[in-house]
């Protein structure tokens, strides 16, 4: 099998990866056992299953050891904020961001691989420090704190879109107890018109923090129709707009789009420099087996997500990108 390396990327690593996501299932999450079970037989493979049919599944999903208990929890269709955080990361083009300090050798050196990235970033520093002093060196590093943090898929929304997007704001139809999205950046939950809340003074006051997150410069992530809603109340002048999609339309769309599912959650971004709509391929592994798009969850343990058909993907094949080498989402049909 022909592994090619892009950004980390391994393709063996990755199928090593989901051969042990895989493995875990079986032997912990009722979910997966079950099916060996209805066979009368080992399976290599759990069942595929769409997406739709596992939202009222959370406690068959969730290992034996750890069980999902909705009195002491709430639901864990919301993840912790890493998709979305990867997402607008994949989303903010780390190319970009290098040839902007460091111009164009640089950006060439880095894309072969993050290795070479932090050499020319420490390279590039030691030749700053040793010509200008501490003072200047100072600035550089600040800079290549960011872009190491980029390589290494750990960029916060600092990085994303420029410095003056520091906060995400995110549309949704309920409130959500979170104030960061990780990494030190401000999360803010928007509820649109249609969410489901007592009256609109109360709808005003739960979206009070966006509201001043806003001000100050943010990334809006959501469905075309709820940025519809929302920007012209919230003001769009200082907003970037991330559009969240279901598949197919994220593969039909121009502009900053991310793929989102509702049991996945967030799990592809298009990256401005090639226009691809790039796999978050730390997090999750894709496959097209028996004619359907496949996802399987990769650092996630509760809940077990293996060999989910995500929403509005009919149609879908994974490729590599040619110009990064990692997992893209393509569609078989146009
Ligand atoms: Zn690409």
């Amino acid at each position: 099998m022909l592994t090619l390396t892009g950004a980390g990327f391994s393709a063996l690593r990755w199928e090593a990866a989901r051969r042990r996501t895989v493995a875990r299932a079986f032997r912990t999450v009722p979910f997966y056992r079950e099916q060996w079970a209805v066979a009368g037989r080992v399976l290599d493979e759990p069942v595929p299953v769409a997406s739709e049919q596992l939202i009222d599944q959370l406690f068959r999903l969730c290992p034996l050891g750890r069980p999902f208990q909705p009195s002491r929890e709430p639901t864990l269709w919301s993840d912790d904020g890493t998709t979305l955080r990867v997402a607008i990361n994949a989303a903010s083009d780390s190319r970009t961001a290098t040839h902007a300090v460091f111009g164009r050798e640089a950006t060439a050196q880095a894309s072969s691989g993050r290795r070479p990235a932090v050499r020319a970033l420490s390279d590039r520093w030691a030749a700053v420090r040793a010509a200008s002093g501490p003072a200047a060196a100072r600035t550089v590093f600040d800079r290549a704190v960011v872009l190491r943090a980029v390589f290494g898929h750990r960029a916060t929304g600092r990085a994303v879109f420029g410095r003056r997007w520091t906060a995400v704001l995110e549309v949704r139809d309920a409130m959500i107890d979170r104030r960061w999205l990780g990494r030190g950046v401000p999360y803010a939950a928007l509820l649109s018109p249609k969410a489901d809340v007592v009256n609109e003074e109360r709808r005003a006051a739960l979206n009070r923090r966006a509201t001043e997150l806003a001000t100050s410069g943010a990334v809006i992530v959501g469905t075309r129709n709820e940025l519809a809603d929302v920007l012209p109340e919230i003001g769009a002048a200082s907003l970037r707009v991330l559009h969240r999609a279901g598949l197919a339309d994220a593969l039909g769309m121009a502009g900053p789009v991310v793929a989102y599912d509702p049991v996945l959650g967030y799990y592809a971004a298009r990256m401005p420099s090639c226009g691809h709509l790039h796999l978050l391929w730390r997090l999750f592994h894709a496959r097209v087996a028996d004619g359907a798009l496949q996802l399987t969850a990769l650092r996630r343990r509760r809940p077990v997500l293996c060999n989910v058909i995500p929403v509005d993907a009919a149609g879908a094949a994974v490729e590599r990108c040619p110009r990064h080498h990692t997992p893209i989402l393509t569609t078989t049909t146009a």
